[in-house]
């Protein structure tokens, strides 16, 4: 099964709700970066959070989660891209020691000066917007706790979260009251007793229900008694724009001579991608080929200028 992101509505109209749930796509992401339990668990929750935002705020373009911390984690980035594609990572404080139950607290805001961040990046091929950044105020001890605050201020709507994540997948729901219709007379405590209940339904759901259970599946089970309109699910995939070509490049612009000095000292070279982590090895052959691929190009606009 791909990974989705889900939609439904309440029949009423009174509430929405999205679920998502990442398992190939969140071990794709993980692959290559190597992290302690606890910061699986924070960047699986801001994952799944992202995604949940993101395709929440009608917005063309990326949503950022930027998170630098105080703590033994020294930066978190998780975006997701209009197209629902995510890429996340985390880079830890040289030498710091990761509590084995490291929160958001504790691992990026232990001494009160961490920042959080959202950002919206506009899609620059449809607009010059400039990048929009709110700040998270780092109030509650889970993502959701901060997340909620945040989405309350910035949307005006009452929101809810709720995330969980392992090492093998992320997952998250997001129930949203939504604003009276205007014009459309009914009594108003219809509608309050309505999200009253989707409030009492949701608070029940624990991080094993989020993890085990397929979206449609965790949403009867909480909404058994309620009318539910369910949207097409949206896929989500990983996506990092790294590739070989890229590295190659940045050899190239190290120069031959460099290049040539780190592999008289070993038999190739290995580069990380630093967002990703994924591991890209020139050796001797292929570091020779960069240049000789160089050379017999065809001179581009840009040489031809000097
Ligand atoms: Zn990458």
């Amino acid at each position: 099964m791909t990974d989705q992101l889900k939609k439904y509505l309440f029949q009423d109209q009174s509430a929405r709700v999205q679920a998502v749930k990442l398992a190939s796509t969140w071990q794709t992401g993980l692959a290559h970066q190597h992290y302690p339990a606890c910061i699986q668990r924070l960047l699986g929750e801001l994952t799944a959070a992202a995604v949940l935002l993101s395709s929440n705020i009608k917005f063309d373009g990326s949503l950022v989660l930027q998170l630098q911390g105080d703590g033994p984690v020294a930066l978190v980035v998780v975006e997701c891209t209009a197209e629902l594609t995510i890429r996340a990572t985390a880079k830890l404080r040289e030498g710091a020691e990761v509590p084995e139950d490291g929160t958001l607290q504790s691992l990026l805001n232990s001494n009160g000066l961490g920042r959080f961040m959202v950002v919206l990046d506009p899609n620059r091929e449809v607009t010059d917007m400039q990048p929009y950044q709110g700040i998270v105020p780092m109030e509650g001890e889970t993502v959701a706790e901060v997340l909620e605050v945040y989405m309350r201020n910035s949307e005006q709507l009452e929101t809810r979260l709720w995330l969980a994540a392992d090492a093998h997948q992320c997952a998250g729901v997001l129930l949203q009251r939504l604003p009276r219709k205007g014009g459309v007379q009914e009594p108003s405590e219809d509608r309050e007793s309505a999200w009253d209940r989707a409030l009492a339904m949701t608070a029940t759901i624990q991080d094993s229900e989020l993890l085990e259970l397929d979206s449609d599946t965790l949403m009867r089970r909480l909404f058994w008694e309620e009318s539910l309109v369910a949207f097409d699910p949206q896929e989500v995939r990983w996506w990092c724009p790294c590739t070989r070509e890229r590295v190659a490049n940045m050899l190239r612009m190290l120069g031959e001579d460099e290049v040539n000095e780190i592999l008289t000292e070993r038999d190739h070279i290995d580069v990380s991608c630093n967002f990703c982590g994924k591991p890209y090895r020139f050796d001797a052959v292929d570091a020779a080929g960069l240049f000789i691929e160089k050379r017999n190009a065809p001179p581009s606009s840009e040489d031809s200028v000097h």
